[in-house]
């Protein structure tokens, strides 16, 4: 990459971090938790409850949250802005902050690094006990599908803590050996990411996602799509927009016409 990347200023991204934003965090890890808690209540309650198909149901929730982990991750990296409305201050903000400053993150305590995430599963386990909402009439694949949403809620909800250990200089022994059995993310699958071009690895759950989706080439195809119709070249915010469109043009995002207008209004 030619384009010097020019990001935002690393104390003022930490400074959006507001007691308002740390109320809301802990008030959406009360209704994860209760939520979730409901969830297994009913699980348990069901006839068909265990099986052949449990490790399966369980595959079905970590690969689910590792997709999950990708999308919401690019996502926030590659659209919108500080000023994006709910988003910008709420979510935006942490990612552009991890970009410039890689190791805040290990200096968060638990609310910070988690809340967000854990709050999110709430939407796992609403599904479920929408699923679940008769359990005389609930059928195995019913119990199977709230089974994976329960253990995609334990991934999602440690995501940003698996993250964190990907960037601690000395994890725990106990943490060195999930990353070094890649059952949790590896810190050098995940540097990937951090490396340019910026817009590789965005799974950080487990990170097995990464190479199938890279694959069949799922996020440039979005970016292709999204960018042919409204014209936004994506991480414009976060690299700036020579980096942006260097690695825009790279992966081959832009079209003849899309270049010459992009050129033209930089001109
Ligand atoms: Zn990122
Ligand atoms: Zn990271």
């Amino acid at each position: 990459m030619g384009e010097p990347v020019k990001q935002h200023d690393a104390s003022e991204l930490a400074a959006g971090y507001t007691a308002q934003h740390r109320t809301y965090e802990i008030c959406g890890i009360i209704v994860a938790l209760a939520s979730s808690g409901w969830l297994i209540a009913r699980i348990v309650k069901c006839p068909p409850l265990s099986g052949w198909w449990m490790p399966l149901a369980a595959l079905v929730g970590i690969l689910l949250s590792d997709f999950i982990s990708g999308f919401v991750h690019w996502m926030f990296d590659s659209w919108g802005n500080l000023d994006t409305p709910v988003f910008g201050r709420l979510a935006i903000r942490t990612f552009r902050h991890h970009h410039v400053d890689q190791k805040a993150i290990t200096t968060h305590d638990f609310i910070e690094t988690n809340g967000h995430n854990i709050s999110l599963t709430t939407i796992y386990s609403v599904s479920g006990l929408l699923t679940l909402r008769s359990i005389e009439t609930a059928t195995l694949f019913d119990v199977f599908v709230c089974q994976s949403l329960v253990c995609a809620t334990l991934f999602t909800a440690f995501t940003s803590q698996i993250h964190k250990w990907a960037h601690q200089d000395k994890p725990s022994g106990v943490v060195a050996l999930l990353q070094r059995a890649r059952l949790i993310l590896a810190p050098e699958h995940h540097a990937a990411h951090h490396a340019a071009p910026y817009n590789r690895n965005y799974c950080i759950t487990v990170g097995w996602m990464n190479g199938p989706l890279r694959a069949v080439r799922f996020f440039e195809t979005l970016e292709r799509t999204i960018t042919a119709i409204t014209g936004i070249v994506p991480r414009e915010d976060d690299l700036g927009a020579d980096a942006a469109f260097e690695v825009a043009s790279e992966n081959g995002a832009l079209d003849d016409a899309d270049e010459k207008k992009a050129l033209a209004t930089r001109d």
